[in-house]
């Protein structure tokens, strides 16, 4: 079954301006409940937008997309927010961690926002800690962490909510060959439990991995076959 439906999809950027732009063009695109999907393209070719409409961070100029049935580029902005924090899972290039903070103070960020109780966010917390392998560094300013330890925060903090679809954008751009290995450990562990990835990236390291059911290439705005 199919979790995310999109259909003739356009992003324009800076509309009725000289230098108005589509970044994205009649993009139709299924991916399954368990799918993990690389997305593959040159700097440009419109990977992080096209994920960030999927993660409900922009809305887009035409088309649907279908999350779970529901078309969230109609959601209204407090309900797409709502709906991200449930559903989606983001893992950013650049990590965005709470700096100043504890790698536990970051991935207890998301579940601030609930109503569960201090015993079951723990247990999430440890949970998220445990798959991403950071439960050693729990107590580590996150300022001080190296690189991959900063990714695998950000990777906790990204599926403590436990959601179903994780979108990852440039994951191992900022990682050296052996965090880059981490994290494809950390992929096999989001296949055996289902979940639904998407990684924009354009390292071959990605390539022929048994754990990846399809890679769809971009470029300029469109998908290629
Ligand atoms: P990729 O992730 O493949 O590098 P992007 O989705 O970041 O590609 O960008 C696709 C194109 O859209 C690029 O030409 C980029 O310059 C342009 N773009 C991205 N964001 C904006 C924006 N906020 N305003 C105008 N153009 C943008």
């Amino acid at each position: 079954m199919s979790n995310i439906v999109i259909k003739n999809l356009y992003k324009l950027y800076n509309p009725n301006k000289p230098n108005a732009f589509y970044a994205l063009k009649n993009i139709h695109l299924n991916i399954d409940d368990g799918e993990i999907m690389i997305l593959k393209g040159i700097s440009g070719s419109g990977k992080s937008t096209l994920l960030s409409l999927i993660g409900g961070l922009s809305k887009p100029s035409e088309g649907e997309i279908m999350i779970h049935e529901q078309n969230i580029a109609k959601l209204p902005d407090i309900m797409s927010s709502a709906f991200r924090h449930q559903e989606i899972g983001f893992i950013f290039q650049s990590f965005n961690l709470l700096e100043g903070l504890s790698v536990y103070q970051n991935i207890l960020a998301p579940l601030a926002l609930t109503t569960l109780s201090k015993e079951t966010m723990h247990e999430r917390i440890h949970q998220a800690m445990q798959l991403a392998n950071i439960e050693h560094k729990k107590d580590q300013n996150v300022s001080s962490l190296s690189g991959g330890e900063r990714q695998r925060c950000a990777i906790a903090r990204a599926v403590v909510m436990n959601p179903q679809i994780i979108l990852a954008d440039e994951p191992t751009a900022n990682l050296d060959k052996e965090n880059s290995l981490m994290f494809i450990e950390i992929l096999k562990k989001f296949k055996a439990l289902h979940k639904t990835v998407i990684i924009a990236t354009h390292d071959s390291v990605f390539d022929d991995l048994e754990c990846i059911d399809r890679c769809v290439h971009m470029r300029d705005g469109e998908l290629v076959e």
